[in-house]
């Protein structure tokens, strides 16, 4: 019987722990059973995280808060964001896919654009079996990015975005700060996918172990690094910053083709900031 806010927290963690160490699913589809995803980590916010109302500054005010999505799911009730609790995850790459995507230059491998196509569809599998167990112990929950009311927009300041940032809900949990490239640097690394699911549930918050968004980038704590720079086969990334245009351009226009041609699936992925570099596989402070 779990009854307090810790023992849920165990619960939960032992919930993702098990489904990504043992499901089938979580698999590259390459013909051998290949696992997508490597041992996760999972942290906690609280529905009424004032940074929540900061990405709405900061991404844009079509940006969620925990208890918009929650009370626009569940309109028969109206609960204060108090209530709520988001549990974020983090999927990080295995040693195999890094190790394959460090040996590319302009395209992703193939184990790499695997983990992005397969490997999404694994962590909405995770999405909704996360639900559904939350909902099988009496705690309502859905998850902000495979709702039907999620939405493309755009930012004024970051072009392309949702209405759900997974890496933002990361964030505030807890598990990792953003890097020149705008990826997450978590204990994991940046080699990673995130996931997240807001619940009715008392939790206790991850503390966060940063207090500047930039703080695990060495780039922004120590004026060092910038190899994601030189990672990039199209100059998206530079010392202002990532230009997700041009990366979405190339993703779209290059990659897509590339690996329907070469790896016979649909789909793009890129990554190369995200590999071989010093803040893959860790923070690299
Ligand atoms: S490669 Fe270096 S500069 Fe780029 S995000 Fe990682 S730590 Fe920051
Ligand atoms: S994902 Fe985008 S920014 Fe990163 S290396 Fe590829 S094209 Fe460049």
């Amino acid at each position: 019987m779990v009854d307090t806010g810790e023992k849920l927290g165990v619960w939960i963690d032992s919930v993702i722990a098990d489904f990504v160490h043992h499901s089938p699913l979580n698999c590259l589809r390459s013909g051998e059973r290949e696992k997508a995803w490597a041992d996760p980590l999972v942290g906690f916010s609280r529905g009424e995280d004032p940074l929540y109302e900061g990405f709405k500054d900061h991404v844009g005010s079509f940006h969620w808060t925990p208890v918009e999505i929650f009370n626009r799911t569940f309109p028969e009730w109206s609960v204060p964001s108090n209530q709520l609790a988001v549990i974020s995850w983090i999927l990080p790459q295995t040693e195999a896919t890094k190790a394959d995507q460090a040996q590319e230059t302009a395209y992703p491998s193939e184990r790499w654009a695997r983990s992005r196509v397969m490997g999404e569809s694994f962590n909405n599998e995770l999405r909704r079996h996360v639900v559904a167990t939350l909902q099988q112990g009496g705690f309502p929950a859905v998850a902000p990015a495979i709702s039907s009311l999620w939405e493309l927009r755009q930012s004024e300041r970051f072009g392309h975005a949702s209405t759900w940032s997974e890496r933002h809900a990361a964030y505030a949990s807890g598990l990792g700060t953003f890097g020149l490239s705008d990826g997450l640097i978590t204990p994991r690394g940046q080699a990673m996918r995130c996931g997240s699911v807001v619940a009715r549930i008392q939790l206790p918050p991850t503390p966060l172990p940063y207090e500047d968004h930039h703080a695990y980038c060495l780039y922004f704590s120590q004026g060092r690094c910038g190899e994601c720079i030189f990672r990039c086969p199209v100059g998206a990334i530079t010392q202002a910053g990532h230009d997700k245009e041009t990366c979405q351009k190339y993703l779209r226009q290059v990659i897509a083709e590339y690996v329907g041609s070469h790896f016979g699936f649909e789909g793009y992925a890129c990554g190369l900031c995200q590999s071989h570099v010093p803040c893959e596989s860790k923070i690299p402070l």
